[in-house]
């Protein structure tokens, strides 16, 4: 009997009749359902979320923190039964379900601890004028499936930190450990204040065209994101998009080959490269090219490609079927182009389990499809460069713009070359670091605005502005 899992509305766990199935990627076995909802549910958490706005906008900050704190505590207590279940479900090998599961939760703790001070803008003798921010209200949350737990809870902290309260719709393909977490969270939280739906594709832009919810804070695809902001100017609903990436790394001249190769390994392949911010083009120059993409691929060959709940694991399984299709057709791509294969290009698209081979390629053209679109997925593509202008250009050349590494033994060349590159995020030696207290944002078509930090916390709020005229007390 597969588990049913349920939805969170109003402080209460609801089913629907309809369901939809819930795959493991490693073997495509069906291990959950979930609710399909529809219209009737949406309009149902949105009423609930509406009603909880009117007190939880005037609950004090301290209540909002201790309530934060309940979910960071829940998520961890029960760290061991949801890292698993996020494996089953998203593909990734157990250590990484960890990191997100324990990441979900130090962040929410980290997160809980910002505040929006009132802003003086005159303190005169004829006035005084301060700006303070108010929640936006009922807020739409729309989340990916390459890391389902850390999206939603980078949606839900800084909505209920704000004081807005929000409707959460999870991925189709990834839906289960939330809702696990729903669960748990249910009454630790004031009824409304978080609700936790799921559905098909067509649940989103009912989100986003809900004349009752505020806000919608989305991440995933550029090409979804586009519609959602087209879909939120019917009512000029604020938006948060986090979008798409093909980040680029350099590596200059002075960097240690046996040093950086793992590392740049790890930023291309982590959760079998579907992370938004991975290493999507790696740039080596020429003098170590031949030496470093020589210990990329002896690394490489060492990593095991598998069942992410099997011990020793270190790239999982594709996440679902669509974006297995799509890696292998760009694998096809470069094989019909005659591009060279350092390691790799393998596929089986018969077996069970949406696997790929870690898969390195030697040199493409600058406009080979692995390297000008998004593969999000195990395919990494090494090119060669001989001089700093040229690299940054090559780097610089995407209509994306989400983050970026430097790999250098001279940090100040490094922050030189980082503060030419056109992205919201570039790492000097390091790669995939993000802080809950800096913001985290795409430039061009990666996004529209940021989340994490003040600045993200503020894409929660309005700014209010109060002015007291001094010198003119009618009275
Ligand atoms: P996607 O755009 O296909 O789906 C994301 C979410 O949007 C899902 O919940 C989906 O059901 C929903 N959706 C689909 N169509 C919709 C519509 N018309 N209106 C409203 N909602 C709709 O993205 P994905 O394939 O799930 O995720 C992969 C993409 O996400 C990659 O491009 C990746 O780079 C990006 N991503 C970005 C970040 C970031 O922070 N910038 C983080 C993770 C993933």
């Amino acid at each position: 009997m597969v588990t049913q899992y349920k939805n969170l509305i109003n402080g209460e766990m609801i089913s629907t009749t309809d369901m939809l199935d819930v795959v493991n990627p490693a073997n495509e076995e069906v291990i959950g359902q979930v609710p399909a909802c529809g219209q009737a549910e949406l309009d149902q958490a949105v009423a609930a979320a509406r009603a909880a706005f009117k007190t939880w906008k005037k609950t004090p900050l301290e209540e909002r923190r201790a309530a934060i704190m309940a979910i960071s505590g829940a998520i961890k207590e029960n760290a061991d039964e949801l890292f698993r279940l996020l494996t089953s479900e998203q593909g990734k090998p157990h250590q990484q379900a960890k990191g997100e599961i324990y990441g979900a939760a130090a962040i929410s703790a980290a997160q809980s601890t910002l505040e929006l001070e009132d802003e003086i803008n005159e303190d005169s003798d004829a006035r005084l004028s301060r700006t303070r921010r108010v929640p936006v209200g009922v807020v739409g949350g729309i989340v990916p499936w390459n890391f389902p737990v850390m999206m939603a809870i980078q949606k839900i902290v800084p909505a209920m930190l704000s004081g807005c309260t929000i409707v959460l719709k999870t991925s189709p393909f990834t839906p289960l450990t939330t809702l696990r977490i729903a669960e748990l969270i249910a009454d630790k939280v004031p009824a409304g204040v978080v609700n936790i739906i799921t559905g098909n594709d067509d649940l989103g832009p009912m989100i986003t065209s809900h004349p009752d919810i505020d806000k919608i804070t989305f991440t995933g695809s550029t090409a979804t994101g586009k519609k959602i902001m087209e879909g939120a100017s019917a009512d000029l609903k604020r938006i948060t998009l986090e979008l798409g990436g093909n980040d680029a790394s350099i590596v200059m001249p002075d960097a240690d080959p046996k040093k950086v190769a793992e590392q740049l390994f790890w930023s291309s392949f982590q959760n079998a490269g579907q992370v938004c911010i991975a290493a999507k083009r790696i740039y080596i120059h020429e003098d170590i090219y031949d030496e470093l993409s020589a210990a990329i691929a002896e690394y490489a060959s060492q990593v095991k490609v598998g069942d992410g709940a099997q011990q020793g694991t270190g790239v999982g399984p594709i996440q679902n079927k669509k974006q297995f299709d799509r890696v292998v057709e760009l694998i096809e791509d470069a094989k019909d182009n005659g591009y060279k294969f350092l390691v790799g290009g393998e596929t089986d698209p018969s077996g069970s389990g949406y696997y790929v081979p870690i898969t390195i390629l030697d040199n493409p053209p600058e406009d080979a499809r692995i390297v000008a679109e998004e593969q999000f997925g195990p395919v990494m593509p090494l090119m060669k460069f001989s001089s700093e202008e040229e690299v940054i250009e090559r780097a610089n050349n995407s209509e994306y713009g989400l983050a970026g590494a430097v790999w250098t033994a001279d940090a100040e060349k490094g922050v030189e070359i980082a503060e030419q590159l056109e992205t919201g995020t570039v790492w000097v030696n390091e790669f995939m670091h993000l802080s809950p207290f800096a913001p985290f944002g795409g430039h061009k078509q990666s996004g529209f605005g940021a989340e994490y930090g003040k600045e993200g916390l503020k894409e929660f709020t309005y700014p209010q502005v109060i002015t007291v005229k001094k010198d003119n007390v009618p009275a």
